[in-house]
């Protein structure tokens, strides 16, 4: 691949704390066309699937605000991200903050435009409801991914109110869709009380894999957990996504969130885990449910930046894996 054309803005040249704020400094094109884009990372500034506390609206300009910091090589990985990557800031997804069908409509069809365009996606939420379009996109690129999701939550409940959609029922409704399987999806940090105890028989039936934060912190079957998703995704090269909602961390860790579960994972055992999924092909990401009203001190903000950029590294690490060799077998 030739010398990228998109990096971060140098910082030496214009302090990180000046300009407008772009996701880590990248250039802001929003018209993928013709662009020769590697991965565009959109803002979804939408919370109308919230069904507690809203506010993750505000996730996307405090996630780029956040991170100005983050800047270019990770050590980690030992990768440099914009040496192997074209990575631009694509502006946000148009939303309708009155109208939830109207909303997964414009980011379905926003995330396959950057597809058409021979791009990957990374989103910033938003609540988790948004992942069931950006699936829908996904499934019609690449095929059923294995989605790697960390969560307190398995996000498999059946609706509320009378209404199907809402940020609790994006894996459920997915899979009732066709858009993944049950035994495809690899749950981390699931934990908290539930509303009655057959609540996740339904996550039993659909052999929905999941490492709760008992068995998390177990290392022996922490490792197996990771093997197993790597055993699984090998098996034809298959795509795999990565969707972080920041309540699978402690809110010690993570406040800023619309639906905390105390007893989580650190930040560092977010970031180490992301780490683990390193050789597999990520088509795609998204980091939800960052809600700045309930934020302190930017944490969530500044944990939900550094998670974009582990999976930005992760792409970059596996330089193998572009758009047209991701899909599904
Ligand atoms: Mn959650
Ligand atoms: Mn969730």
């Amino acid at each position: 691949m030739s010398r990228p054309k998109y990096a971060p803005k140098n910082p030496l040249q214009s302090p990180r704390f000046g300009d407008v704020a772009t996701f880590n400094r990248l250039p802001y094109v929003p018209d993928l066309k013709g662009k020769e884009v590697d991965i565009a990372i959109l803002g979804v500034p939408f919370d109308g699937g919230t069904s507690f506390r809203p506010g993750s609206r505000f996730g996307p300009r405090a996630v780029r605000d956040a991170s100005v910091l983050c800047r270019n090589f990770n050590p980690s990985l030992g990768v440099h991200v914009y040496e192997s990557l074209n990575v631009v800031d694509g502006g946000d997804i148009s939303v309708n903050p009155l109208n939830l069908q109207a909303t997964f409509k414009n980011i379905e069809a926003h995330v396959r435009k950057v597809h058409q365009a021979g791009a990957r996606a990374i989103l910033v939420g938003g609540d988790h409801s948004i992942f069931l379009p950006e699936l829908r996109a996904i499934h019609a690129q690449f095929g059923k991914p294995i989605v790697v999701q960390f969560d307190a939550h398995t996000d498999t409940a059946d609706s509320a109110w009378g209404e199907k959609y809402h940020h609790g029922t994006p894996i459920r409704r997915a899979i009732e869709e066709g858009l993944i399987s049950g035994a495809d999806v690899f749950q981390i940090g699931i934990r908290g009380p539930l509303t009655a105890a057959d609540q996740e028989d339904y996550c039993r039936q659909q052999k929905i894999n999941i490492l709760d934060i008992e068995a998390f912190y177990d290392l022996k079957r922490r490792d197996q957990f990771f093997n197993a998703i790597h055993n699984r995704a090998k098996k034809g090269s298959r795509p795999v996504y990565i969707t972080f909602d920041v309540d699978g961390v402690d809110p010690a860790y993570a406040p800023g969130t619309g639906t905390p579960v105390v007893g989580g994972m650190t930040s560092l055992d977010a970031l180490q885990s992301l780490r683990k999924l390193q050789g597999l092909k990520i088509c795609g990401a998204n980091v939800v449910e960052i809600s700045p009203p309930y934020d302190h001190a930017e944490l969530t903000s500044l944990l939900g930046a550094a998670i974009v950029f582990e999976c930005l590294s992760l792409m970059a690490k596996n330089t193998s894996s572009s758009i047209t060799t991701l899909r599904s077998r």
